[in-house]
């Protein structure tokens, strides 16, 4: 187990931050952490980290307790903050031997950060100084510094906002790449990221854990089929509920329905109309992905 999570809750003054949540990362995993903004995604990052102390529950990081062993968890942990703290006046190598020399990388020191600025992608823009990178390759120098002591785990918190779509694959891949070999847990509000990198997704909302799925979970339980249905007239909500199979219905406009139903049930919903006389004038079927699954687990 690399992170164990047990009833951590989390209280800034009168604010509760989290709720008594727990989980489990099995190592190598790559897991999705999302939430609406100010769920606790960065509360649970920084307490797993050991920025800061959780107000009370258990936090385990390859087995060690955070409260005990706080300076070892660090050692083993890989972090890029959410906003990506950097010197801008720093060269991208003085940066990394600046951070090298805080987890006391010894003689190996130099070939691990052109071995980092190598894997990073970062060989092209290593004369300059961070605060003439882009964003993206701001980003790489964040990642680069939070694998430089080859750490067992990774948190990033937020790795690819404000990053173009062209950057987004990079880091992307990149992310992918070093979930071949670490543990990673990352937390995004771009649902695709989730569905391209991770192999599970943990959803909090206001401060407690509401989901915990696996992706091929989620695409055999959840991806249930919604079909957007425009009648000629108005229907009758419970006459459309008789349809075989209906998990739910809901108005979507004047005379629009959105059905959602376990399996295709197209030719249920034509000879509906049929039998009942009613004349279909569009029938659109999609398949729920993550997003709808977000937004029905934390609307408000
Ligand atoms: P997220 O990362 O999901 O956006 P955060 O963990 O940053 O959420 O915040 C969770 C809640 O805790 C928010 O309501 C936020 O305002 C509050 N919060 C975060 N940090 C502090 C702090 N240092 N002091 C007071 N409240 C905080």
């Amino acid at each position: 187990m690399s992170i164990k999570v047990q009833e951590v809750s989390k209280h800034y003054g009168a604010q509760k931050a989290l709720d008594r949540v727990s989980f489990e990362i099995n190592e190598g995993e790559i897991v999705g952490f999302l939430g609406p903004n100010g769920a606790g995604k960065s509360t649970m990052m920084k307490i797993i980290t050991g920025y800061i102390p959780q107000s009370s529950g258990v936090v385990e990081v390859n087995g060690l307790n955070i409260e005990v062993h706080s300076l070892e968890i660090r050692k083993q942990i890989g972090y890029l903050p959410e906003h990506n703290p950097l010197y801008p006046e720093m060269y991208i190598k003085e940066y990394l031997e600046h951070v090298a020399a805080i987890y006391k990388l010894g003689k190996g020191k130099k070939s691990r950060i052109a071995e980092m600025i190598n894997r990073t992608g970062l060989e092209s823009e290593q004369h300059k100084k961070i605060g003439a990178l882009s964003k993206g390759y701001r980003q790489r120098v964040g990642i680069a510094q939070a694998l430089i002591h080859d750490p067992k785990v990774l948190i990033l918190d937020e790795p690819t906002t404000g990053l173009d779509p062209n950057q987004l694959v990079e880091i992307r891949n990149l992310i992918q790449e070093i979930g071949k070999e670490k543990t990673v847990m990352l937390s995004t509000h771009i649902m695709q990221e989730v569905e391209a990198c991770c192999e599970r997704v943990l959803i909090v909302d206001k401060g407690s854990l509401v989901a915990d799925r696996k992706m091929d979970s989620l695409s055999s339980n959840l991806n249930s089929k919604v079909f957007a249905v425009e009648f000629e007239k108005e229907v009758e909500k419970d006459l459309l509920k008789d349809l075989k199979g209906v998990l739910q219905i809901t108005r979507s406009g004047l005379n629009k329905y959105e059905i959602v139903a376990a399996t295709d049930i197209r030719k249920d919903i034509f000879q509906f109309a049929v039998a009942k006389k009613l004349v279909i004038l569009e029938m659109k079927s999609q398949t729920k992905n993550l997003e709808d699954i977000f937004h029905e687990l934390t609307a408000q």
